[in-house]
């Protein structure tokens, strides 16, 4: 059964109605029919199976047949401040970092960070990655569709850490707390915001700047990680050190 996020305001416990770009798949793609059962998740939390009654070239609706506990959301709120990669990382970051559970995402420019975006570039790159987190959400069947928020600098980053329960920022020199000391002070509910350089790291006043807005400079293991993978490491111990004792039963 093919899966769809309805926009929460389009999502009740007895009706869902899907716009956009998924109208075309449903219709033209699938060439589904009415009475054919699909899954929907609001994109916050809640998902379904919905019987489809109305297709046109406009909007899909469907009727609730079953609201679904899914478990399928990591206990804690994990957003990951990336640094801006090169090439296409990017889309990789955000592909595998959905698939890994993370709840938001937002990019910085930092000293270290090579590439500028001008607004057209940046609204052309929104718009691609943020269908990439949506396919990556379907795919993995998630019921929360990650937030991709627009680039900030360095400092509007460092400011967005206090609307987080804990803030890290990765770094690989000696010496910085472990990722499981700060998870293991957590607990379900609560949101961590990691901040991962660029290719070329974090300069150390800027690590001095995040520790002096309270972000706690953690290392992520002994090896030295790209930047695409770094955020990954992250979401996979989160997922390890919430999910691993007793993972709630999964709908399959
Ligand atoms: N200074 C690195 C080097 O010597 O190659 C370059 C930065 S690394 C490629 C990109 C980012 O990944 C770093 O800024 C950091 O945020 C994160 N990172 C990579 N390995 C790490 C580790 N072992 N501990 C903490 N952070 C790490």
């Amino acid at each position: 059964m093919q899966r769809y996020f309805a926009l929460p305001d389009h999502f009740t416990e007895q009706e869902v109605t899907i716009v956009g770009d998924d109208v075309h798949h449903i219709v033209n793609v699938m060439r589904a029919r009415e009475g054919e059962e699909i899954f929907v998740s609001d994109g916050a939390g809640r998902s379904a199976v919905a019987r489809l009654v109305y297709l046109s070239a406009k909007e899909v609706r469907a009727t609730v047949v079953e609201m679904l506990a899914e478990q399928r959301e990591l206990p804690i709120r994990v957003t990951i401040g990336q640094g801006l990669p090169k090439g296409d990382k990017m889309e990789w970051i955000l592909q595998k970092g959905t698939e890994l559970g993370a709840y938001s995402f937002f990019p910085f420019s930092s000293e270290r960070t090579i590439v500028k975006l001008d607004a057209k570039k940046e609204a052309k790159k929104l718009e691609r990655w943020r269908k990439i987190v949506k396919e990556a959400a379907e795919q993995s069947h998630r019921s929360v569709l990650p937030q991709l928020l627009p680039p900030v600098s360095f400092r509007e980053a460092l400011e967005a850490g206090e609307q987080y329960t804990r803030r890290a920022i990765a770094y690989e020199k000696e010496g910085g707390a472990s990722l499981h000391h700060v998870l293991s002070d957590m607990q379900a509910d609560d949101s961590l915001l990691v901040l991962i350089g660029p290719e070329g790291g974090f300069s150390p006043e800027e690590v001095a700047q995040a520790e002096a807005k309270g972000f706690l400079s953690v290392s992520l293991g002994p090896r030295i990680l790209r930047t695409e993978t770094a955020s990954q490491y992250v979401l996979s111990c989160a997922s390890y050190q919430f999910e691993r004792i007793t993972p709630a039963p999964r709908q399959v």
